[in-house]
């Protein structure tokens, strides 16, 4: 049976041209960057075009950013290393639909004593943005939120939310993972302080990511060890990791204009189908929406049960409930946006990319109709 794979905000496949690039630095230019001798001299060469690859699609200088070992050390090196740089304040505000990434340091922090607010949602999932305001102030030392929800796709108002910011003297840093190569970002122009992504997101290698860090913000490094990354970021680099991280940024940059608008019209064609055949169905997230994300919910049925059932029919798509921590609680995402607890129990998420096609998304309308209706059979909270 053919995998239909619908579940792209968490993870990608990596593009062949990546893994081609990647290829040759395991076995045959395995140097380390940092060596005097030649061997070693040609992958850092190899590296500063992997850096400029990145730097081209984000719209930044290639010395603008550090790569890490993926987002979730970016997530953490950003709040840690701008609390150990401004030890003088000791308030931090994020929002509550962040991923975890960025929720879990915060709460440690806010145990040790630091005061943590959580900017709150609306039900379309949009950021409240008076509550932002009336919150960032001059104890402030941080304001971290995402740019696009990993769950919903609902993009936030990244540059207003820094201009605000910058104006009340915090430093501004934003999770853009689910973003990045998905919408256009340009840092030459935004007031962003600190961003970060990871490769296996847009189609790269997993275990490799970038955290920028616009000029003259003050960080302390996170890693610390060796003097890679002019002592911002210590530890051998994961070569091969760089170089597919790069192409993946190059392929982006070349193609995402296109490959959106198809990626688009999928998803919106799936999502509609969705609504319209499975009775008692509802979207969940407002616009401005990722092109590629689709969350939606179905009353009197669990989400985890869909998922079994679609994976037996070869399609992956993942639930909004936090079934990965054993949790049978809800996602954290939805409770925040107000959806009712048994919608929010019964959430799907499809998340597409460039590698979907028409065939995929027809044979996924034609079965979810069965699927929801089979286990509406079977559910204890329906009407018989
Ligand atoms: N931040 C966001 C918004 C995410 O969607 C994810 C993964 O889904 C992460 C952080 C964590 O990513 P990783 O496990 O690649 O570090």
């Amino acid at each position: 049976m053919k995998t239909i794979y619908f579940d792209n905000n968490a993870t990608t496949k990596v593009a062949e041209e990546v893994l081609e690039e990647m290829t040759p630095y395991f076995c045959e230019l395995y140097g380390n960057p940092s060596s005097m001798h030649t061997f070693g001299g040609r992958i850092a060469e190899k590296i500063r075009n992997a850096r400029q690859q990145a730097a081209c699609l984000l719209g930044c200088e290639p010395s603008d950013f550090v790569f890490t070992s993926g987002v979730t050390e970016s997530d953490n090196a950003a709040i840690m290393g701008t609390l150990a740089a401004v030890p003088n304040k000791r308030k931090l505000v994020t929002s509550r639909v962040e991923h975890p990434a960025v929720l879990a340091p915060c709460r440690d922090l806010e145990a040790h004593g630091y005061t943590v607010v959580e900017i709150g949602v609306d039900k379309q999932g949009r950021l409240d943005m008076d509550q932002l305001e009336q919150q960032v102030d001059e104890e402030t030392a941080l304001v971290t939120i995402m740019y696009a929800n990993n769950e919903t796709g609902v993009i936030f108002p990244a540059e207003a939310i820094a201009e605000l910011v910058k104006s009340r003297g915090a430093v501004f840093h934003t999770d853009a993972v689910q973003a990045v190569g998905k919408i256009p970002l340009n840092l030459s122009t935004s007031n962003a302080d600190l961003l970060s992504l990871s490769g296996h997101k847009l189609h790269g290698p997993k275990g490799v990511g970038v955290l920028y860090i616009k000029k003259g913000t003050r960080l302390s490094p996170y890693m610390k060890g060796g003097h890679q990354e002019v002592g911002r970021r210590a530890g051998t680099e994961n070569v091969a990791g760089i170089i597919g991280l790069g192409k993946a940024c190059e392929l982006a940059a070349e193609a995402m204009n296109e490959e959106n608008k198809k990626v688009k019209y999928l998803r919106d064609k799936l999502e509609e189908a969705i609504l319209r055949t499975c009775p008692d169905s509802r979207l969940n997230g407002g616009e401005p929406r990722l092109p590629n994300t689709s969350n939606i919910s179905f009353e009197y049925i669990e989400g985890e049960a869909i998922l079994l059932m679609l994976d037996k029919y070869g399609i992956c798509a993942s639930s909004g409930s936090a079934c990965t921590s054993g949790s049978l609680e809800p996602s954290h995402v939805l409770r925040a946006m107000g959806v009712p607890f048994t919608a929010a129990h019964g959430s799907v998420r499809f998340s597409l990319s460039r590698y979907n096609t028409e065939d995929e998304v027809e044979y996924t309308i034609g079965v979810m109709p069965q699927i929801v209706k089979r286990l509406r059979e079977l559910s204890p909270f329906v009407a018989k």
